[in-house]
Parts: structure tokens; sequence; C-alpha cells
């Protein structure tokens, strides 16, 4: 199995993290990837699973492995029904699906996840998530067994599913899509893509929103109305464009995102009494 020894962080995260890496993995299989945490577990290693780490704030310090499922890439469409395997990118797999009159994915064009991190997470934009789309699941359970789960098995919420309570790794999606207008899907996807563009500073590295929205609230609003724009920790900066987005303007590390958070939280919830929470994971 491949293997990258003392890997720099930033071809890891969407925020083009400072740091290194003792070792990340690329498990070529599901036996390999099997094998693989069947070692680490008997070791008691720590290691992280990871899609294309637009989630992920990853320490400078951080000694655990990583496992890149990068391999897991098959992809099949039958009709409607879209069998894709869990280290796919999202972003390419709407293209595929637009390609052939195949809607439900519009929303997804320009979230660079995996298919992997994007059912984890539950991703989700203009009202649309994962869960509308998925069929069932393969899985690779704790005790190394392959479990196929339904879409009710998964427990999906607001950017949340089982993944985040079990120890399970997502090997493989089915998904259900509608056939539509080639034209209709694609003004679509542009629409999306503009609102983007407009709206997010897409020209700096980072890991999309830092804060879940707080029920009846924007979090962005929230940080914009407490006076933050444009505060920094090192590099690490809340952006100018969307306060809800931090921003690595040059060389951030893990550290500098994560107490550029904490000052956040403070300053936000000395103005309002609001508690924000991440929807961004630390992995130290
Ligand atoms: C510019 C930008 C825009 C974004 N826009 C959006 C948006 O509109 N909506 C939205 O919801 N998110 C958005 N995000 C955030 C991010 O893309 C999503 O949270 C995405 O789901 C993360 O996927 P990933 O593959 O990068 O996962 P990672 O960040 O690599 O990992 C996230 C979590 O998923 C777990 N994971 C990954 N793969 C697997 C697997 N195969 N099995 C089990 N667990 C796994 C990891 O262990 C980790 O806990 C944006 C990010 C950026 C940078």
């Amino acid at each position: 199995m491949k293997q990258l020894n003392n890997a720099n962080i930033e071809n890891f995260t969407t925020y083009k993290l400072e740091g290194n890496i003792p070792v990340v993995y690329f498990p070529e299989n599901v036996s390999e990837l099997k094998e693989l945490l069947l070692k680490l577990k008997k070791e008691n290693k720590k290691y992280k699973i990871i899609g294309n780490g637009s989630n992920l704030i990853i320490s400078s310090k951080y000694d655990g492995v990583l496992i890149k499922l990068e391999n897991f890439d098959k992809l099949v469409i039958e009709g409607n029904i879209v069998k894709v395997e869990s280290g796919y990118m999202l972003s390419k797999l709407s293209l595929e699906c637009v390609k052939r009159d195949l809607s439900g994915l519009e929303f997804a064009v320009g979230i660079p996840a995996t298919v992997g991190g994007a059912i984890y997470q539950n991703a989700g934009a203009y009202g649309k998530q994962m869960d509308m789309l998925i069929k069932n699941v393969k899985v690779l359970d704790d005790k190394g067994n392959i479990v196929v789960l339904s879409k009710d098995d998964l427990n999906f919420g607001y950017r949340d599913s089982i993944f985040k309570y079990k120890d399970y790794v997502c090997i493989e999606a089915t998904l259900e899509l509608k056939k539509d207008n080639y034209d209709n899907i694609l003004s679509k996807m542009q629409e999306n893509l503009s609102m983007r563009k407009e709206k997010q500073p897409l020209e700096y590295p980072s890991a999309g929103s830092v804060f879940r929205n707080p029920i009846g609230f924007s979090a962005g609003k929230l940080i914009e109305d407490a006076g933050l724009k444009g505060v920094r920790v090192g590099d690490a900066m809340v952006s100018l464009k969307h306060a809800n987005f931090i921003v690595n303007v040059g060389n951030a590390s893990g550290e500098d995102i994560v107490n550029l958070i904490k000052i956040i939280k403070d300053k936000v919830k000395e103005e309002t009494g609001i508690v924000l929470e991440e929807e961004q994971e630390f992995l130290e």
C-alpha cells in the first residue's frame, strides 16, 4: 500500500495548513483498509479517515496517522441510480450527473468534498442536502464487517449522520436522482456557482463555514455585528467578504485557526449571549 511519510499538511487540508503528519496511508481496496484498521487498533495508534480535508483543521502537532481513500473512486451510473465509492469528488460527480440529464446534485457543485466526507457531514446548500438522494450506504463497521445501511439506519440530520457517533467507514453509496432537462440542471448549477462566487471568499484557502447557524440566526451576521471581520491570529483571518469564513492569508497553522475560533466565540457570547458551535473538526 502506498504511504507518505512526514507528509505536508498543506496537501491534505483545503485550509492549506502549516506542519507535517508522520504518515498518510492510501489503501487500494477494502481488504487493505480492513487490514490496516485492524493493525492500527491492535497497536493502539491514533488514526483518522480523511476525504478532501475540506472540513478539517489539523494541528501542526498532530501525531496520528491519516488514511486517505482517494483510490476508492469507482462510479457506475445505470438509469437514475448512481453507485459511487466514497473517495470520489462530489463536484465531479455532480458534473457526471448533469451529462446524463440527472438532477439532484446541483447544490453540490462548488463543495470541495469527497462523497464519504459529504455523507459523514450530510453536506448541503440552498435547501438541499445529501440525505435527500441516499438510498443506502455500504460501510466497514467497527468489527471489520461490510454492512449495507439503508437511509433510515443512517440517522441523518442537519450536518449530522451516524458516522459522527460510530466507528464506521463509508465505502460506497447508492444514490437515486431524477431525470430532468439538461439545460434546467446546468442553469441551476451555474446559478449556485455564481452565488458562491459572489458571497464566499474563494480566492483564499478555507474550509467553508466555521460555525453552524444557531436556530433563528445567521452565524456570519452575528460575527460581523460583533465587529470581527478582518480580525487575525497569525495568518488566520476572519474573512472580510463573509464573516463565517476564516481564511488562510499566508502560512496559518491549525493552532492559529483554533485560537481565532476561540476569540470569535468569546466575543459573540459577550455581545449576544449566544454560544456558537463549530461546524469544522479539529484534529490534535
Ligand atoms: C469553499 C468551501 C465551500 C464549502 N461549502 C459547503 C457547503 O455549501 N455545504 C456544506 O455542507 N459544506 C461545505 N463545505 C465544507 C466541506 O466541504 C464539507 O463539510 C464536506 O462534507 C467535507 O468533506 P471532505 O471529503 O473534505 O471531508 P474531510 O474534511 O476530509 O473529513 C470530514 C469528516 O468526514 C469523515 N470522513 C471522510 N470520509 C469518510 C469516509 N469515507 N467514511 C467515514 N468518515 C469519513 C472524516 O473522518 C472527518 O471526520 C465547504 C468547504 C469549502 C472549503
